[in-house]
Parts: structure tokens; sequence; C-alpha cells
């Protein structure tokens, strides 16, 4: 089997043995659901519903709010108890509608149609399914799908490559998704390569899951759809590794991944796709892994998006001692949480709860210049002298260093053995200029 990848990475454990072979258990949803207007890259979505008014599961609570936007569908019938900031996993306030739980379920009645008419439907009418249907990026990033599937030329489009890395330690969902929805996850990829008359349809899938890889490949018998084994190694699911991994183009964070002829898209999105175009189905639930060595059953849900992070863990029996360290998604590039009682979302894919901190352990002494993060760097950073020009504040020195083009992996500090927070501080580095240039071009717009 020929194995495709990128250059750097790093190879952390894995952890999925503790979640990986537990099929995924649906959920009951708790009896307060929380739906954020921002769940997505682009303008929040807008409240079309008032405190009191009665909702069904699957109807719009709040409409997209231009292009890059998405609307927001309640996974529950109940009441609009508040229209109000709330908490997210992130720790930022966000306006959030908040819904009483009827338990009673009752759904807006969804028009199915067969696979073989959804073929006959035109590239519009597809992308406003997905869009009404309000399907966002769910391997994290949240951008509205249908923008995604709207390129400038779609005729430039030749690769349609379905994310199935799940590089990060501990995360299983998307490999539960594989192995449970694994023909609506090649009908929903068949429908995206009906899309772009020169696509083809690539599921990536890193050799650790060769369950998948054999899976799949049994799907892919006569049409332009194909597995394509990749090695596994971190960051192998990061959209330019991906990209790179399969096509051997690169690209840069001036350029989207459509500028390289491609489409990436997660597994969750692509089974969502499916159901918003043939199932006539919102994104209302998704898959979602809870595991770390601190939980006392690890294991892989379907939830109602809504749901608290808190009502999800206790599902799980809890954890089995005080939580020095809680993460929503993987322990790479997911968030450090201090609440569990935050709503999950359309982009929440798993917690993680663990005993020990590892990150705060060790205190960070001084570069011995042994050069393992460049190493380990997958865009071809010096992580070490980057983080220097962070120390200084010499800002030009960073951005000439590409310092602008980090993805933010952590496979830098994951190797340092100086334990320097060295993607810590380029990330803080890179966001605090960015954020600067785009008060400058506001400025210059006279806003
Ligand atoms: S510098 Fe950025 S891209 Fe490079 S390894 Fe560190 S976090 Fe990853
Ligand atoms: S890995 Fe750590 S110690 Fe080694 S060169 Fe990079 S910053 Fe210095």
């Amino acid at each position: 089997m020929a194995l495709r990848s990128f250059k750097g990475g790093v190879h952390p454990y894995e952890g999925k043995e503790l979640s990986k072979d537990k099929p995924v258990v649906r959920l009951e949803p708790s009896s307060e659901l929380v739906f954020p207007l921002s769940q997505h890259i682009g303008a929040p979505a807008k409240a079309v519903v008032n405190v009191g008014d009665t909702v069904l599961r699957g109807q719009v609570l709040a409409e997209a709010n231009g292009f890059v936007s998405a609307p927001v569908i309640s996974s529950v019938s109940g009441t609009v108890k508040a229209i109000e900031k709330r908490r997210s996993c992130t720790g930022s306030m966000v306006e959030s509608i908040v819904i009483s739980n009827d338990n009673m379920d009752s759904c807006v009645s969804f028009n199915e149609i067969s696979f073989e008419e959804a073929l006959k439907l035109d590239r519009e009418t597809i992308i406003k399914k997905i869009s009404d249907a309000g399907i966002v990026g769910m391997g994290g990033a949240g951008f509205p799908t249908h923008v995604k599937l709207s390129p400038k030329d779609p005729d430039k489009i030749e690769y349609i490559i379905v994310n199935c890395a799940e590089c990060e330690p501990y995360l299983t969902s998307d490999y539960r998704t594989m192995l449970e929805k694994t023909d609506k996850l090649y009908l929903g990829l068949k429908l995206l390569v009906s899309l772009f008359k020169n696509a083809k349809g690539v599921f990536a899938i890193e050799d650790n899951k060769r369950d998948c890889i054999s899976l799949l490949s049994e799907k892919c018998v006569d049409d332009n759809i194909s597995v394509c084994p990749l090695l596994t190694k971190y960051p192998q699911g990061g959209e330019r590794q991906l990209i790179h991994a399969v096509t051997g183009r690169d690209i840069n964070s001036k350029m989207l991944p459509a500028d390289a002829g491609c489409i990436v898209d997660n597994v969750s999105t692509v089974c969502a796709i499916y159901d918003a175009v043939v199932l006539g189905k919102p994104l209302m639930d998704r898959f979602f892994t809870v595991s770390g060595d601190n939980v006392v059953n690890p294991q892989n849900y379907e939830i109602r998006i809504g749901m608290s992070f808190r009502d999800i863990l206790e599902a799980s029996g809890g954890e089995i001692d005080k939580a020095q360290k809680w993460i929503s998604g993987g322990p790479m590039m997911g968030f450090s949480m201090f609440d569990l009682d935050v709503p999950t979302t359309k982009t929440t894919g798993a917690f993680l709860s663990f005993k020990e901190d590892e990150a705060s352990i060790y205190d960070a002494t001084a570069c011995i210049n042994c050069g393992r993060c460049v190493n380990a760097c997958p865009e071809n950073l010096v992580p070490s002298r980057l983080s220097k020009f962070f120390e200084n504040k010499v800002k030009d020195e960073f951005e000439k260093w590409y310092g602008l083009e980090c993805i933010e992996c952590g496979s830098c500090t994951y190797v340092c053995p100086a334990k320097r927070p060295l993607a810590q501080e380029i990330k803080t580095f890179k966001h605090q200029i960015l954020a600067e240039k785009k008060k400058q071009k506001e400025i210059g717009r006279g806003n």
C-alpha cells in the first residue's frame, strides 16, 4: 500500500484505543439546550424566534445573515426560554437562543427524495439545500459549506477530498462515522463530485484505520472516487498537509484550497450533505467522542447539537478524579476549558478530561538549539526563532520569517526538550499581528 504524507509532523501517543471500538450510542437530549448564533466563520445568524415561542425539532431558530453565514436549527422541540449572551466553550460570551426541551421531539416534516432524484437536481438547488440546512465545516473550522462549494470557477476543481485522517489523538468519532455510515459517506461524496464536472473524489484515510480503508475501497469500484491511504502522522488532517499528501500541490495562508483545484470536507460534513439533499434534514445532531484518562466510560455518542458538555460527560459516568485539564476537541489543537456548562455546537466533536495537565508539569528552560522544532514543523518554519521574535516583540522579522504561515498545530511544542511554549507564543503573536492588520484596513476604509 503506497502511503502519502507531508514533510515534518510528529507521532504523539494515539489514545484512540479508549473509545475506538465503542459503537455510537444515541444520547437523549437534556432539558435545556443552548444555540449560539455564531457557530461558524462569518456573520452571526439572526434570530427569527422570540422568547416564549414554541419550536419544533428541525425548525430554523436563526437565519443566515449574509452569504458567509449559516442558519441555526433547533435539535429539539420546546419553548424559547431566553435569547441572551451565554458562555461558549472557548470562554467568550456569545448571543444564544436557549430552548427548554418539552421532550416531545415534535418535528418539522422533512422532504425526502431518492438518491437518483438528488443526482438529477441542478447545482444551485443542491447548494441551496446545503445552505438552508445550516451545514458548516464540522471538523472544527466552521466555514459555511455552501460557500466552499461555490468557487469562482467550478470547472477548475479537480479533487473533492474527504478528510478522513482524524490525526488528533483520542478522537474517534470520524472513525466510527466511517464504519457506521459508510454508505451515506460514499453517496455524500458522489453527490459532491456531481457538482464539479472535472472533479474526482478521494477519501484520504490514515493507515491506522485499515478497516475503514477496506470498507470504503469496496465501495469505490466503478466511478471516479477512490481511497488514498496516508501515513499515520500528526497533523496529517491539516488542510494544507492533506492537499499536499493527496495531490502534491501546496497552498499558503493567502490561498484557498480551490486555488489548488481542491475542496476539502470533513467526514461528518459529507454525511450532513447527504442528509440535507436526500433526506431533507438540516444539521441538528452530530457524532461526538468523550475520552481521556479521567473519564469513567470513554464513549462515542450521537448528540443533539446544543447539549452541554456537562450532560454528555455525565452520560459517560462522569470523571474518575478531579480533572487537571478539560479540552474541547483534540489535545493538540483543541481549546482548554474551565466550565462544562457550555453548549456543544456544529463544530465540537469531542470532550477530553485528563488527570494531569502535561503542558504545565514542566517549567520551560533555555533553548538548546537542538533543531527538533524545525524538523517537526509541517510548514517549514523555524519555531525557535519565531518564538524569540515574540519575546522581543519584533513583528517585521516575525513576518519576514513567515510566522503568519503557522497553522497552530502544536508539533513544535510537542517535540521541544526544553518544554518551551513555542506554538502558544507563535499563535499569540500571529493573532496580534493579524488583528492589527485588520484594524488598520478598517481605518483605511474609514470604518
Ligand atoms: S510553528 Fe506553527 S506550524 Fe510550525 S510546528 Fe509550530 S505550531 Fe505547527
Ligand atoms: S526544539 Fe526547543 S530546544 Fe530545540 S531548537 Fe527548538 S526551541 Fe530550541
